[in-house]
């Protein structure tokens, strides 16, 4: 009866019945890869999180994949469990990029090898490798939508015929979230000019990262900002063109501010509203004419560049990396590789993520 108990245990917990003693002693063959994404409540992470548990898998790995709805010591608990447990290497999607570094330095200690997943890990030596998008041009192509649909840029670069000036107002994303600098200087610096002239104006004088970030990306928060900047600055009648949001959830949370303070109709058509990862209930706001642009940024590649990180370094090789430059964590330059990030206008949709096969054209509709 016993050796049943032990048994089934094993099975529940989804593991082969070697130990974690033997999993370790036996090679990589079919090592353990510790998978941890900061939340479910983003469709990006949930896409992200299956392709890695997918294409691990394929090559053989034993995946372990874990979500911890934006709280730290979840995160935190999650990684130790998967050193305990013997994996072999660690692919990590942090929520606060400088919280981890005990957990960290326990793999370290146990030559587990770590990939700093999007997001890079600050404060730490024992991050190996990350693999990103290109974060400072997601923040330029940001900017430059909001440009774009001002009227102040066309698409292709080129300047466009608007005069100004445009009323804008600005938010960046988490604080703890290495890139949500990176977004917010990459949008201000293309930006600048443009105020520097007072072609755009921010009228609430809200500017800095600091008052501007939304902490853990968090939809009602964004909504509750909007909410106050429409009645402290926008009282009198004057009216918001342009909102610089750096994510989908974030630009939902605004637009419904928007909306219940009158904006979306004929007479007063909602602000240009900008966003990030093209997630379907954005691209079909985008459809219907409300939000006005995305980054679209093909998980399915980021997930791709990482599995191959990860099968060099677990094979004892070393990884392609495309930049050793931008990426210092406070402590060391991190070896990176960055994707392209691609703006999605109403125009071009259907070229960039229906041809693509990121979405079916049905799950748009
Ligand atoms: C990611 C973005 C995402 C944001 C909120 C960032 O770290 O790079 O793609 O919009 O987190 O989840």
């Amino acid at each position: 009866a016993l050796g049943l108990v032990v048994a089934t245990s094993l099975a529940a917990c989804g593991s082969s019945t070697k130990t974690a003693d033997q999993e370790q002693a036996g090679g990589t063959e079919g090592a353990l890869v510790g998978v941890t994404m900061p939340t479910k409540s983003s469709e990006r992470w949930i896409h992200d999180g299956e392709n890695l548990k997918t294409q691990l898998e394929a090559l053989g790995y034993k995946v372990d994949l874990q979500y911890a709805e934006n709280d730290i010591p979840t995160q935190v608990n999650q990684i130790e469990n998967q050193i305990t447990r013997g994996a072999k290497l660690l692919i990590v999607a942090s929520i606060d990029g400088t919280a981890i570094t005990t957990q960290l330095q326990q793999a370290a200690d146990k030559k587990i090898p770590v990939i700093a997943y999007d997001r890079l890990i600050r404060n730490s030596p024992n991050v190996d490798y990350y693999a990103t998008f290109d974060n400072y041009k997601v923040g330029v192509q940001q900017a430059t939508s909001l440009l774009v649909g001002l009227g102040l840029k066309k698409a292709d670069g080129s300047d466009g015929t608007a005069k100004g000036p445009f009323n804008i107002e600005l938010f960046a994303g988490s604080p703890d979230d290495n890139n949500a600098t990176f977004f917010f200087n990459g949008a201000m610096d293309t930006l600048k000019p443009f105020i520097d002239k007072g072609t755009l104006v921010v009228k609430s004088k809200e500017t800095e990262f600091k008052t501007v970030a939304i902490l853990r990306w968090d939809p009602a928060t964004a909504q509750k900002r909007m909410e106050d900047l429409l009645t402290k600055t926008y009282a009198k009648g004057d009216k918001v063109q342009g909102v610089l949001s750096p994510y989908d959830g974030l630009s939902i949370g605004i637009l419904s501010a928007l909306k219940s303070s009158g904006y979306g109709t004929a007479n007063q058509p909602y602000p240009v509203v900008t966003g990030q990862d093209a997630e379907v209930a954005s691209v079909k706001s985008i459809i219907a004419g409300e939000q006005y642009a995305t980054i679209y940024k093909d998980t399915r590649e980021l997930a791709k560049v990482t599995v191959k990180m990860a099968d060099a370094v677990l094979k004892g090789g070393k990884p392609e990396v495309n930049n050793t430059k931008d990426y210092d964590n406070g402590i060391k330059v991190v070896p990176s590789y960055l994707l392209e990030p691609i703006v999605v206008y109403k125009d071009n949709y259907k070229a960039t993520l229906i041809d693509t096969g990121y979405y079916t054209a049905d799950q748009l509709k």
